[in-house]
């Protein structure tokens, strides 16, 4: 290892891989530096609760990335990847037995949502013609720099296509409510309001509708696709792509100290040795760590220190993982084997739960997002098991357990059992008998998840609220929005910055392209 470099990307996370990658395609020197002994931070996998089972540790499914263009633009598939999808990308199985289904073909959608309701297949086909005007320009406006100058034109050229104002305002509707504005039926409001609830927006809050909304048509248009062979395979193609380009990746690597002068980042400090960083470094380090760990304080510009004095991270996580001898014996077997699973009674039930982890009560009957792994990728596990997993949020802070106190909220050992129990059972009424093909069980609580990411602050999976009071120009915080610190050269290339969470590439991408820009403009200076 070298002692300096054009650049250093401090973590070795999707968003740090990709702002990696672009400044190795720049021609620059550049050296990731990654505190745990492998790559991918919150993209990873391993046979770790059962020999034979690949569980992914933290995320598993990638609609972000399969959307995203800059993690398309790395041609990732010639670097070893292969996606995989399930039958059908999304199912929401209630008590009664029956499903709501989103398959990636819209017509099957339709038509099983016309079946349950005749006319919601129309009306689900005119959602998507409306999305397919719009969506690509959407997105691309939420994953560019604050603000987004071209895609938002582009946008709003289009938005009378679609109805105008009026559909800017069913983009504006929460999400418990949009559903029930478009459809007579319960299935595609269950939907949209469940993918709303991947994110910590409430759903009943403007921004939860759009959420929803995105998440869904993405659903329908790129699929809930898995890198083959677990998630850590999508991190070893980005990898593989950096290094065959020169780039330099060192892990058990833990970045504590950012050098400064004269208002200027100069490189890094691990434990053993210092790094000069000539251009620029990138942190895929969670907006506390960087601002209030890796800076000294009087480096951080006072703007910015007093706006992180009221940073908000988002609620932790439990996370489950099953090791199972059968397939899932759900109480019906739905039309198309869905990859992705919400769990939740109804909206209603969503809301209270999602609500009491506001309140900072442990969730009684917990909203789950699970996944059927093998399902979707039959290289997870021996034929006739399933890998699958579930997680829920539970509050940073604990002030009582809404599910009767038997859990405490401290996240030790029986805490997370307990809660893994209550989550078990939920799985257990929409599948009586799941128990019984239980091999072995796997629980990450808060602990677990930060002990293995540094990112994952009390177990928040999103670098900080989703809310809107801290998202686009208020990210993280008022007056950023894009990838700058106040310092020069020094860049927040995490799922902190602007757009925030998931596996899009974007904040490491924007982070990447602004240090680029930058680096121009300060050699054409005289
Ligand atoms: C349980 C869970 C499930 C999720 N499910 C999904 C999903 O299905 N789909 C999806 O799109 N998103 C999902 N997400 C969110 C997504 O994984 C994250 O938003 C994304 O990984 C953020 O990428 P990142 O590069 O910003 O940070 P991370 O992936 O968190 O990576 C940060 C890296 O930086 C390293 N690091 C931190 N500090 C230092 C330091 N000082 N020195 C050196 N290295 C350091 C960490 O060790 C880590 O490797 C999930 C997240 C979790 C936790």
């Amino acid at each position: 290892m070298r002692s300096d470099y054009d650049a250093v990307v401090i973590g070795a996370g999707p968003n740090g891989l990709v702002a990696a990658n672009l400044l190795a395609d720049h021609g620059w020197s550049v050296l990731v530096l990654e505190a745990q002994p492998a790559i991918g931070g919150a993209v990873a996998s391993a046979e770790d609760v059962q020999p034979g089972f690949v569980h992914d540790t933290f995320s598993a499914f990638y609609p972000l990335a399969a959307a995203s263009p800059t993690v398309r633009s790395l041609g990732l598939e010639e670097h070893g990847l292969t996606w995989r999808h399930a039958p059908a990308v999304l199912g929401h199985p209630f008590t009664d037995g029956s499903w709501a289904l989103l398959h990636r073909d819209r017509e099957v959608t339709a038509r099983l949502a016309d079946a349950q309701h005749p006319g919601d297949g129309a009306a689900w086909l005119e959602l998507c013609a409306q999305w397919d005007t719009i969506g690509d320009q959407l997105l691309g406006a939420l994953l560019r720099p604050f603000p987004p100058v071209r895609p938002a034109l582009s946008l709003l050229a289009r938005l009378r296509r679609v109805g105008g104002l009026a559909f800017v305002r069913d983009l504006l509707t929460p999400a418990a409510e949009l559903g029930r504005n478009r459809f007579a039926g319960v299935g595609p409001g269950i939907l949209l309001a469940g993918n709303a609830g991947h994110a910590d927006i409430p759903l009943d809050a403007p921004g939860s509708g759009l959420l929803g909304l995105l998440m869904t048509m993405l659903g329908q248009t790129v699929g809930y696709p898995v890198p083959q062979g677990g998630a850590g395979r999508l991190a070893d193609a980005l990898g593989r792509r950096f290094t065959d380009r020169g780039g330099e990746l060192r892990c058990d690597a833990e970045v504590i100290g950012i050098d400064v002068a004269g208002g200027r980042a100069t490189g890094v400090r691990t434990s053993t040795r210092r790094v000069r960083a000539r251009r620029a470094v990138v942190a895929d380090v969670v907006a506390p760590h960087l601002f209030g760990r890796l800076l000294h304080p009087d480096d951080v510009p006072p703007r910015v220190a007093r706006g992180m004095e009221r940073f908000e991270m988002d609620p932790g996580t439990v996370k489950v993982d099953w090791a199972l001898n059968a397939p899932i014996p759900w109480l019906t077997e739905p039309a198309h084997a869905p990859g992705t699973v919400h769990v939740a009674d109804s909206i209603g039930q969503m809301q209270e739960a999602l609500g009491q982890v506001q309140a900072g009560a442990v969730p009684a009957a917990p909203f789950m997002l699970a996944g059927q792994m093998t399902t979707t990728d039959p290289t997870r596990s021996p034929a006739g098991t399933e890998s699958f997993w579930a997680y829920t949020h539970v509050p940073q802070e604990t002030r009582t357990d809404a599910g009767g106190g038997d859990v405490r909220g401290i996240w030790d050992h029986d805490d997370c059992e307990r809660f893994a129990d209550r989550m078990q059972a939920r799985i257990e009424r929409l599948a009586p008998g799941f128990g019984s093909t239980v091999l072995a069980r796997r629980v990450l609580g808060p602990r677990e998840l930060e002990a293995r990411n540094a990112n994952l602050v009390g177990g928040a999976v999103g670098g900080g609220t989703s809310q809107l009071h801290q998202e686009l120009v208020f990210r993280p915080v008022p007056g950023l929005g894009r990838a700058e610190t106040g310092i020069g050269g020094l860049y927040l290339g995490s799922a902190s910055a602007h757009p925030g969470g998931g596996v899009h590439g974007a904040a490491g991408s924007n982070a990447a392209r602004a240090a680029v820009l930058h680096d121009r403009l300060r050699l054409r200076r005289p």
